[in-house]
């Protein structure tokens, strides 16, 4: 019977509700809370008696008691939303037809939470969240908390804004870090965590996370000379006035063009150091909105198109140890395949068994998994349903996986360790890594090649690599003769990178690829790296004691100068360091964020260190330029922050002429 689909519907969404707007403790995904949305809107559409005005479909939010109420002045709307192109169309030929060809706005949906912003005289005197659209809470003191809502704007104007609250990236995840250590409850994305910072009821809290705001709509409470007479212009208004505003803002033509927006966005949103959900399409025309009106809960001059999910549910049908270059033992979920963000996922990272234990993560669980920028897909939640807990715990593994070896924890650490020398599993991540792209980059070899030649006795370390003929290649399984000299070619082709990527193939503890570079910036040669002391090795930005000795240590192991002797009489070392062409840059540290149109950011850095200027991995006050390509990120509004000066990728190619 449709009357009890649209019961089910009603009461998971209510559920559903209540978990996301009050407790920011969301049960399923928002694709498929959306998926229930359309069903139970299609439903009331076809049934109109089965409408009730309980139904979630009628209002949007929620308001808790945890602050006090207050009624907007003007009620806050929701979105209509749609996943699909055709749709964004159709919207678009309904208006056409009515008010003829309309220019259109195109804003990325900020992922966080909806407030009005009330300024007096130009004084922020009222800060309140959405909550239902009709009453929200006034959480006044915890907005004042959020630097980027100006406090007095630039004219003494009464207005409200709208806008989102949300949390960056990099902010959200170091909070979950922090939470992490501390055994706090982790935050699903960084929409919950805003929800959860800014509804603090102790501002000091709101004040130590990094939340910020951009604005997107604009209501005039008094008078003011020339109001704006379109979105856009409202934009660069409230821009003037003091307020952050979205910089990839575009005025588009028609339809046509704001689903090309879409598209792109679609592929970039990753780059972003802020979550976006979509992208919000509004009419221009301030005088066409004011005849198009409101449906019950949207407007309807306005639309969202929703990316394709970040996060969805889905089914842990294992736990997969595996075993990495270290001997550390990490669990992978082996999942259910599922569609994320335009790929089938079927493994999904969970860390490391404290994780496992903190998730309470069992097999045969609904799990919700994500993925952000170039990140491998993870785990970061259980549903904890009835099923859930009659589902045995698991318990990590005791032995080895490979060689059955007993683990062990390291002091200091949570990871499980195998320590046998000799564990395949071991030799075979360490080849691997040394053949990874950020280490020497032998493209053309594999897991499954690497394990292959292991199994057939032809390498046991990354040195016998360079061993192989083109014949041993052959033996390989389903390896013809082009593949084979491929994967001779690309081994011989690697013999002689620059310093920095033997320093990271070397899997020195706690010497990643950036401090690798840092080192082969600093010192130059191997043998000056190899005859240096603990002292000169901590003077370098970013070695602290530790790491220097760590790094002193490897090159006194009887076992690494064996290495390194017999990768030498192989051929195989460093190759000479780039000679300084001039001293043009000397003295000048140089951060490079986003991306170049003309060069990649390592040709770039290969070009600074040339003329005698050094490059970095962060911005400090030490900094003397960043160069911003597009879609830089955070370390441009470090920049910004800090007065450091910002060069476009053509000031930097004058600079260097
Ligand atoms: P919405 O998020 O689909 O869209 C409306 C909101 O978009 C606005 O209120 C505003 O906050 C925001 N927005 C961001 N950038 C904007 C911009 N540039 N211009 C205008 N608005 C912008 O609608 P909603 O009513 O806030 O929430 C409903 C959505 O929330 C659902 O579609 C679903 O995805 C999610 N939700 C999920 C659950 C769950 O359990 N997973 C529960 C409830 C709601």
């Amino acid at each position: 019977m449709v009357i009890d689909r649209i019961n089910f519907l009603k009461d998971e969404i209510n559920k559903a509700n209540y978990l996301y707007y009050v407790e920011d403790n969301p049960s399923v995904s928002d694709f498929e809370y959306d998926k229930m949305f359309a069903e139970l809107k299609k439903l009331e559409e076809e049934n109109p008696l089965f409408r009730t005005p309980d139904s979630p479909t009628q209002r949007v939010g929620s308001v808790s008691e945890k602050f006090f109420p207050h009624k907007h002045k003007y009620r806050l709307y929701s979105l209509d939303n749609t996943y699909e192109y055709e749709d964004l169309q159709e919207w678009y030929k309904k208006i056409v037809k009515e008010y003829g060809e309309q220019e259109l706005v195109c804003e990325l949906k900020i992922d966080g939470l909806a407030m009005a912003l009330t300024y007096e005289n130009g004084i922020f005197v009222r800060g309140v969240t959405r909550g239902d659209g009709i009453t929200g809470e006034d959480i006044t003191n915890n907005l004042k908390t959020v630097k980027a809502i100006p406090l007095k704007l630039f004219e003494p104007v009464d207005i409200e804004v709208r806008g989102e609250v949300y949390m960056p990236k990099e902010s959200f995840e170091k909070l979950n870090q922090e939470n992490l250590k501390n055994g706090e409850k982790l935050f699903a994305n960084p929409r919950n965590a805003a929800a959860g910072s800014i509804r603090q009821l102790d501002s000091t809290i709101t004040a130590k996370r990094d939340l910020s705001m951009f604005c997107y709509t604009a209501i005039f409470t008094g008078n003011i000379e020339n109001p704006p007479k379109t979105h856009y212009e409202s934009i660069l208004y409230m821009k003037k006035l003091g307020f952050k505003v979205n910089p990839n803002i575009r005025l588009c033509k028609n339809a046509d063009e704001a689903v090309e927006y879409c598209k792109e966005w679609d592929e970039k949103r990753f780059s972003l150091d802020y979550a976006t959900d979509g992208v919000v399409i509004k009419v221009n025309s301030l005088a066409v909105q004011g005849e198009m009106g409101f449906t019950s809960r949207a407007p309807k001059w306005a639309t969202a198109f929703k990316f394709p999910p970040e996060e969805v549910t889905t089914r842990l049908l294992a736990v997969e140890e595996s075993v990495g270059k270290t001997g550390a033992i990490t669990p992978v979920a082996i999942l259910e395949p599922v569609q994320l963000g335009g790929s089938t996922v079927s493994r999904a990272s969970l860390h490391n068994f404290d994780e496992v234990g903190r998730l309470d993560v069992r097999i045969g669980d609904r799990v919700y998994i994500k993925k952000a920028a170039e990140i491998i897909p993870k785990v970061v939640k259980v549903i904890e349903d009835e099923e859930h807990y009659k589902l045995p715990q698991y318990t990590p593994p005791d032995k080895c996986p490979s060689c059955h070896s007993e683990l062990h924890v390291h002091p200091g650490e949570v990871n499980l360790y195998c320590d046998n020398p000799d564990c395949p599993a071991k030799r075979c991540a360490k080849i691997e890594y040394w053949a990874s792209k950020d280490a020497m980059d032998i493209d053309k070899i594999g897991p499954s090649i690497i394990e292959q030649l292991y199994n057939k006795g032809f390498v046991r370390t990354p040195v016998d690599l360079y061993r192989l003929s083109m014949q041993d290649f052959m033996l390989l399984d389903l390896v013809k003769e082009k593949s084979a000299f491929n994967m001779y070619t690309s081994i011989q082709e690697s013999k002689n990178r620059p310093l920095a990527r033997f320093l990271t193939a070397f899997t020195i503890r706690n010497v990643g690829k950036e401090t690798a570079g840092v080192l082969a910036a600093e010192f130059g040669t191997l043998e000056n790296i190899k005859n240096a002391s603990v002292e000169d090795l901590s003077k370098v930005e970013g070695v602290g004691e530790i790491i220097a000795q760590d790094i002193y240590n490897f090159f006194r192991s009887p076992a690494n100068i064996k290495m390194l002797e017999e990768l030498k009489s192989l051929g195989v070392e460093p190759a000479l360091p780039v000679q300084n062409v001039s001293d043009k840059l000397k003295g000048k540290t140089f951060v490079l964020t986003g991306t170049l149109q003309n060069m990649t950011r390592d040709e770039a850095s290969e070009k600074i260190k040339q003329l005698g200027g050094k490059t970095s991995s962060s911005v400090s006050k030490n900094t003397s330029y960043v160069i911003a390509g597009e879609n830089a990120g955070s370390k441009l509004d470090k920049a910004l922050k800090l007065n450091v000066i910002i060069l476009t990728e053509n000031d930097f190619l004058k600079m260097i002429d």
